[in-house]
């Protein structure tokens, strides 16, 4: 595609000059004037003019008082019969100078065929750029074979010392090069050098990065091809390049081959699913094949990433091939924070900044969701004229990927505000007086994507692991909004809704799935899950409309109980409520430590949910 822009702007180029030259050619002196034939003759006849130059039609003339002039006469015509029948007399004509220039000599020639040529010339050049084109996409198809094989360079090189965490992955594959460069050492104790290692989680968690650190790392020649490369229109090139991108690392090894987010290829064969590609099993099998093909000294590692490793096909995964398999998980709070400070590095960041905090208000971020964040929060503090990257913005940062723009200029009406403010305070403070609730981190009612206001509660530390009592806490606080409102005003709006959709899908699934009500120790329902994406792609009933209804009891208890607990709270601590929904009208938001203060002269004892 640039290329054919670049022949475009090559043509422009040429038509350019060629204008150029024509203008150059054809155009008169601007100085002389143009007369006409009669206006020539009468001046003639008044003897202002000293010479005429015949030049094929056109005439040049010298004036007696020195200025040049142009005319032109008929074609073919004879100069002299032409002026006397305009009058000019025979004594004025002899008085003046007629030279006739020799119109055979170059220039004649010129006038005559430069322009046909300099057009064949430019058609010629368009069918050459045009040939040119085409010859290279024939190139480019014959070339179609080899491999895209990238041999990493020194140039953007990455070190562990820019991976942060995944302490495993690294350890294992420091081993794992330590095979491929003293092979000998394991070679005598009969162990067998791994082939294949697989990388896999979910993305943005590293793989990629962490590969391209092995690559800086271990001085040993490092490959690297993305396996949607491996399959392009032509059927048969994927197998074949595979064949060639192996045959290359064969060659210059010891070495590791890279093949990136291999998913591309690796699926399930024969599943049917996905039109069954044929070219795609071609070259799973093509990578099956050469792996095998290894003898039990060949120094090549295969080095793989996927984030769907529940698709790749079970014969990728069997021993002797990719049998060793590194998780890479997303960041804990530690992590993050490792990880928000190598993505600081170059930039200017404020002495405000607290990044553990950070780390803390995103859970469930990846790195690169984290290395997104910081240069969101470089971006709003460009924007802002700051001189350096301050709390505020990474804060806002957060929320902003995780809930989409703050949207301050949605007008509301001061009652809106009011609801929304009683609203949110309502959730605040249930969460503020259950003892298994995580603490408040921040109340808004400053609209932000799709919420009317937003209350995040978040725990100090990551948890891995959650309990009834928690989830109790969680459907409670879910409720505070909700139940606030009825207490409030009497009536509820529309706000609420995404907070019981919420709080019953919760409930569902504490019964149905973590066997946490009186239904007992038991899981309904069959639900496959895309591994690392956290989507589930279908659900299965396996169980009777009876047990159907009594999981909708159950549901109902949950919720019930829930708002119960809610009403129970906020009516015990009206004054609370109303304080925290002032504040909030007057500030529209409250950070921890204003939330915390506000709450304060109340003592509220929590309680259990
Ligand atoms: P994937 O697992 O999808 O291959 P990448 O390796 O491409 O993810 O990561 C994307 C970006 O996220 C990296 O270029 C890097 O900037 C950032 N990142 C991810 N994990 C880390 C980490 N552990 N340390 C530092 N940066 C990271
Ligand atoms: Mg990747
Ligand atoms: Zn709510």
């Amino acid at each position: 595609m640039s290329n054919l822009s670049k022949n475009i702007i090559w043509a422009v180029i040429t038509l350019i000059v060629i204008s150029l030259i024509f203008s150059f050619f054809f155009t008169p002196a601007p100085s002389a004037k143009t007369l006409s034939l009669s206006q020539l003759a009468s001046d003639i006849n008044a003897g202002q003019v000293k010479q005429i130059k015949v030049n094929g039609s056109e005439l040049d003339i010298t004036m007696t008082d020195g200025s040049a002039a142009v005319s032109q006469k008929e074609d073919g015509a004879d100069i002299t019969s032409t002026l006397k029948n305009l009058g000019v007399n025979d004594q004025a004509l002899q008085n003046m100078d007629l030279q006739v220039v020799n119109q055979s000599g170059a220039q004649y020639w010129a006038s005559l065929l430069l322009p046909p040529l300099l057009e064949l010339l430019l058609v010629g050049v368009l069918f050459w750029l045009m040939f040119r084109q085409a010859r290279s996409g024939v190139n480019q198809a014959f070339n179609f074979g080899r491999s895209n094989l990238k041999v990493s360079s020194f140039k953007d090189r990455v070190m562990f010392k820019d991976v942060a965490g995944l302490k495993e992955a690294k350890e294992e594959l420091i081993e794992v090069v330590d095979f491929l460069k003293t092979p000998k050492k394991f070679l005598d104790l009969g162990a067998r050098i791994p082939r294949g290692i697989l990388l896999m989680g979910p993305p943005g968690t590293g793989k990629t990065l962490v590969a391209r650190a092995i690559a800086g790392e271990s001085n040993v020649p490092f490959f690297f091809i993305s396996a949607s490369e491996f399959v392009e229109m032509f059927v048969g090139v994927g197998a074949s390049r595979t064949r060639d991108a192996f045959l290359t690392a064969k060659r210059a090894a010891p070495a590791i081959l890279f093949i990136d987010e291999i998913d591309a290829v690796g699926r399930q064969r024969g599943a049917g699913m996905g039109g069954g590609n044929d070219e795609r099993e071609q070259t799973l099998n093509q990578i099956l094949v050469e792996m095998d093909g290894f003898d039990r000294d060949t120094r090549v590692i295969v080095l793989a990433a996927t984030n769907r490793p529940d698709v790749l096909d079970p014969a990728l995964l069997r021993p002797g091939r990719f049998d060793r398999r590194i998780i890479l998980d997303l960041p804990d709070m530690k992590d993050r924070e490792a990880i928000l400070r190598i993505h600081a590095e170059g930039k200017t960041i404020g002495k405000d900044v607290d990044f553990r905090r950070v780390a803390q208000r995103t859970p469930g971020f990846s790195g690169a969701d984290l290395a997104n964040l910081m240069n969101e929060a470089a971006i709003a503090a460009a924007r802002h004229g700051q001189k350096m990257i301050g709390q505020a913005d990474l804060l806002e940062a957060a929320e902003k990927v995780i809930m989409g723009p703050e949207r301050r200029s949605r007008v509301i009406s001061q009652h809106e505000k009011e609801i929304t403010a009683y609203h949110e305070g309502g959730h605040a403070l249930v969460a503020a007086s259950l003892k298994d609730a995580d603490p408040v981190q921040k109340v808004s009612i400053i609209s932000r994507g799709f919420a009317g206001g937003y209350t995040m509660k978040l725990p100090n530390e990551d948890v891995h692991l959650k309990t009834r009592a928690q989830f109790l806490a969680d459907l409670a606080m879910m409720m505070g909004g909700y139940a606030s409102e009825k207490l409030t005003f009497g009536d509820i709006s529309t706000g609420a809704s995404n907070d019981l959709k919420e709080a019953s899908d919760l409930a569902r699934k504490l019964v149905t799935k973590y066997g946490m009500s009186e239904l007992g120790p038991m899981t309904f329902g069959k639900t496959e899950e895309m591994m690392f994406l956290g989507r589930e792609i279908s659900s299965e009933k396996n169980y009777s409309e009876k047990v159907a209804s009594e999981i909708d009891e159950e549901v109902k208890k949950f919720l019930m109980h829930a708002y119960d607990v809610a009403e129970k709270v906020l009516k015990s601590h009206k004054a609370a409520l109303k304080k925290v929904a002032d504040t909030l009208m007057e500030k529209e938001v409250l950070e921890q430590d204003d939330f915390n203060a506000v709450l304060r002269p109340f003592k509220i004892k929590p309680i259990t949910a």
